[in-house]
């Protein structure tokens, strides 16, 4: 079993999330007492979300790469970076260290792929929404077709996002807001829903959805198992 590191703290939130899902997902492929063999470097979130929203992406950059460098030197195996918005620098992360890096779009793109859907809504962060990192990369490397909220129902998505659920907030009157902004994606043609940012899934299931809900912080904790595994 290979030692997965996590780069987590963003929000620790969803990297909980993240810790029972490895472990759970080994118990289920190996059995009996099994888990995880992981490291986990954890940031401040508060560095990190003041300079995304500052802009000074050169500075979180170094942040992440500086976390994924201590992961290898203490032993992991792989890279796993525990949030849709910092796989801006997946890139630059994964010149920086000699060990594989698990793409999180790639992980949830997959299962998109073998469930012959093509068009996706993607609801996450204002800079996993907008800027072309994410979305790029499901369109140009899966063939997906992605659309996003209007910029009003962006910005409810983003500051839910960041005022609530990265500080543990769940929220009867947010969950209904989401529910209507998908619904309007689904007027739109969406086939199915991204949860692209790492704690909406503290606030959306399946089970709120007619359409199917691709859940990344599952589908790439487990697919990190499945590499440390294989
Ligand atoms: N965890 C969130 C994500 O998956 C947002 C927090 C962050 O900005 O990293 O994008």
């Amino acid at each position: 079993m290979k030692t997965i590191g996590l780069i987590g703290g963003m929000s620790w939130e969803s990297s909980l999330l993240y810790y029972q899902i490895i472990n759970q997902h080994v118990k289920k492929r190996l059995g009996g007492h099994h888990s995880a063999k992981s490291l986990m470097y954890s940031v401040d979130f508060h560095e990190i979300k003041t300079l995304q929203h500052q802009g000074n992406w050169a500075e979180a950059t170094n942040i992440m790469i500086e976390s994924a460098q201590k992961l290898e030197k203490s032993g992991a195996d792989l890279i796993v970076i525990c949030t849709n918005t910092m796989h801006k620098m997946a890139h630059e992360v994964e010149e920086a260290v000699s060990i594989p890096l698990i793409h999180i779009a790639d992980s949830t793109a997959n299962e998109i792929v073998k469930d012959g859907i093509q068009k996706v809504a993607l609801l996450g962060t204002a800079f996993t929404m907008e800027q072309d990192f994410y979305k790029g990369r499901l369109s140009e490397k899966f063939g997906l077709e992605v659309i996003v909220p209007n910029e009003v129902d962006r910005s409810v998505v983003h500051d839910i996002i960041y005022q609530e659920l990265c500080l543990g907030i769940i929220n009867e009157e947010s969950k209904q807001m989401y529910l209507k902004i998908i619904n309007d994606l689904i007027q739109q043609g969406a086939e199915a829903v991204i949860l692209g940012c790492t704690e909406i899934t503290l606030l959306i299931s399946q089970d709120d959805c007619v359409i199917p809900v691709y859940d990344t912080t599952r589908l790439h904790a487990v697919s990190a198992v499945d590499f440390a595994l294989n």
